[in-house]
C-alpha cells in the first residue's frame, strides 16, 4: 500500500473520535514526508532535535510540527522558535528552560507532560504524585511563556490488549482528574490527551484519545536503531 493509502485507511478509523492524527516521520528521508504531505498530512512528529529542524527547513512552512521524544535542556533552543507542541515534557526543569527559551524568542510554547503509565522502567514521565508535586509547585506558578495544554503517554509495549487497556484508562482518569482540580496555575489549560501509537491506537481512541503518534502504519517498518 502506499502512504496516500495508508493514511486514508488511518484517517478512517479515527474519523468517528475528536481525535488528531500525528504522523510520525522519524527515520524518514524527505520525499516519504512530502508524499505524507500531498496526501493532506499537515502535523508531523519527530524524536530528535537535529532531525526535527532539518526537516523544518527542508518541508512546506504551513507544517505543524510535534516534538514526542525525550528532550534534553540544552536543544530546547533550537526547536521554540517553530515547535507547534513539545509532547514529552518530563521535569519542572524542562519545562522551566522551555519557559526561558520560549521568552527570548517572545513566542508561547504549547507543552504536554509526559506520565510514566507503562511497566518498563526506560520510558520516561512523570509518576501522579510527581504530577500533582508539580501542579502544586510554588516556585512556578506563574509561566509566561509556556502552556500545559495537557498529557501524554506511551502503554506498556506488550501483546495484552487488557493490560494497554488499563495503562490508558488510567492516564484519562488522571487527565480528568487534573481537569477538574482547583485553582491551577494559569499556564495549565488541560485540553489534549496525546496516547496511542500504531500498535495500540485503537484502544487508545476508545479510551479518550485526542492525539494519536503513528508512524510505522503510514510510512512502514523503521530500521531497528531509530
Ligand atoms: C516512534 C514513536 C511513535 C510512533 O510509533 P509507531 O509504532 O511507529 O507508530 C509514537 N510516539 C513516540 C513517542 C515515538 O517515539
Amino acid at each position: 500500500m502506499s502512504i496516500a493509502e495508508n493514511i486514508a485507511s488511518v484517517q478512517k478509523q479515527i474519523a468517528e473520535y475528536p481525535c488528531q492524527l500525528i504522523a510520525v516521520s522519524k527515520a524518514k528521508p524527505i520525499d516519504m514526508l512530502m508524499e505524507a504531505y500531498q496526501a493532506g498530512i499537515r502535523n508531523f512528529g519527530e524524536n530528535k532535535v537535529q532531525e526535527l529542524t532539518d526537516k523544518y527547513d527542508a518541508m512546506p512552512k504551513d507544517i505543524k510540527w510535534h516534538m514526542i521524544g525525550h528532550l534534553q535542556r540544552n536543544k530546547v533552543k533550537y526547536i521554540v522558535p517553530f515547535v507547534h507542541l513539545i509532547h514529552a515534557v518530563d521535569s519542572l526543569r524542562l519545562l522551566k528552560e522551555i519557559e526561558k527559551q520560549a521568552k527570548k524568542v517572545d513566542r508561547v510554547v504549547d507543552c504536554l507532560l509526559q506520565i510514566h503509565i507503562a511497566k518498563e522502567e526506560t520510558k520516561f514521565g512523570f509518576s501522579e504524585e510527581e504530577l500533582f508535586d508539580a501542579l502544586n509547585s510554588s516556585e512556578i506558578r506563574k509561566l509566561e511563556y509556556v502552556r500545559v495544554l495537557g498529557l501524554m503517554g506511551m502503554a506498556t509495549f506488550t501483546d495484552n490488549d487488557e493490560q494497554v487497556r488499563k495503562e490508558f484508562a488510567y492516564l484519562k482518569q488522571l487527565f480528568d482528574s487534573v481537569k477538574d482540580k482547583p485553582d491551577l496555575p494559569d499556564y495549565v489549560q488541560l485540553q489534549e490527551l496525546s496516547m496511542g501509537m500504531s500498535g495500540d491506537f485503537e484502544i487508545a481512541l476508545a479510551e479518550g484519545s485526542t492525539m494519536v503518534r503513528i508512524g510505522t502504519t503510514i510510512f512502514g517498518e523503521r530500521s531497528s536503531r531509530f
